[in-house]
């Protein structure tokens, strides 16, 4: 196999038997850590200044087999990562959300318990965004179908589940709706908080969110700062399922011993 021969001096192939191009492992290990802080740097502006670097023409086939090749070394990445937690015991079920923070979950024999077991903070943003091309250029969008290895993520299917709490409610209280609903949504009474964290998204800008595929992420994390739980904002504002989601998966992992703060929390609760 001539990846095995390239992956000896320390390059990767761009295809699995005939390989006309490849990549040296530290541009690879460079891009990955690159895009890890800058996601919205593109394989094409890193194969363009490669191209610069080394004063050849940028053609756009370099950038598809970078592309592949970057693939295939997230892949590998994914693999070891996945046979070194099996080997460290770390493969069973939120093994990560209940050892990720020191400080939170590990437990003294005999220690006195706290009144509340973790103190966790939720919240969503939208820094994220991806257009869905079909408003833009009237062309399908791509759908990513891969999911995720780690099992902090959780998948669009347990986040809809909750997608119906909301209008369930609105419902009982005889209002007709298509509206999924938002965080503040199920509030039995609006009070300032609700006002001033709604005028911070008025209604146009909900419908909005409609022109892109992702918005952006709802995340948990401990007061520490570790993440716990994550979940996609999928052609949406912040709605109430997202929260829903998290607190039942954060409930479920941790017990119902906790406190946890939302910058809508007032409204969020009687959700
Ligand atoms: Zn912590």
């Amino acid at each position: 196999w001539p990846n095995a021969t390239l992956l000896r001096h320390g390059c990767l192939g761009s295809a699995p038997t005939k390989p006309t191009l490849a990549f040296t492992l530290r541009t690879l290990a460079q891009f990955h850590e690159l895009h890890r802080v800058c996601p919205c740097l593109s394989a094409e502006a890193q194969i363009r200044a490669l191209c610069n670097l080394n004063r050849i023409p940028y053609q756009k086939n370099i950038t598809d087999q970078f592309r592949i090749t970057y693939d295939a070394y997230l892949e590998i990445l994914g693999r070891v990562q996945r046979r070194v937690d099996i080997a460290l015991k770390r493969d069973t079920p939120n093994w990560r959300a209940l050892n990720v923070c020191p400080a939170c979950d590990y437990r003294l024999q005999d220690e006195p318990s706290l009144k509340y077991s973790k103190l966790i903070c939720i919240d969503g943003n939208n820094s994220l965004r991806r257009v869905n091309l079909k408003f833009t250029r009237e062309v399908e969008t791509y759908i990513d179908t891969r999911k995720p290895r780690t099992d902090y993520w959780l998948f669009a299917e347990a986040v809809d589940m909750f997608k119906d709490e909301v209008k369930a409610k609105k419902a009982a209280e005889l209002v007709e709706t298509i509206d999924p609903g938002d965080v503040a949504d199920g509030a039995s009474f609006v009070t300032v908080c609700i006002q001033r964290w709604r005028n911070a998204g008025p209604e146009e800008r909900k419908r909005m969110w409609q022109i892109f595929v992702e918005t952006g992420i709802f995340v948990a994390v401990c007061r520490h700062g570790f993440m716990l739980y994550i979940c996609d904002m999928i052609q949406s504002g912040e709605l109430a399922k997202y929260g829903l989601a998290l607190t039942d998966k954060l409930i479920n992992v941790y017990g119902s011993n906790l406190c946890i703060g939302y910058d809508i929390g007032c409204a969020f609760s009687s959700t």
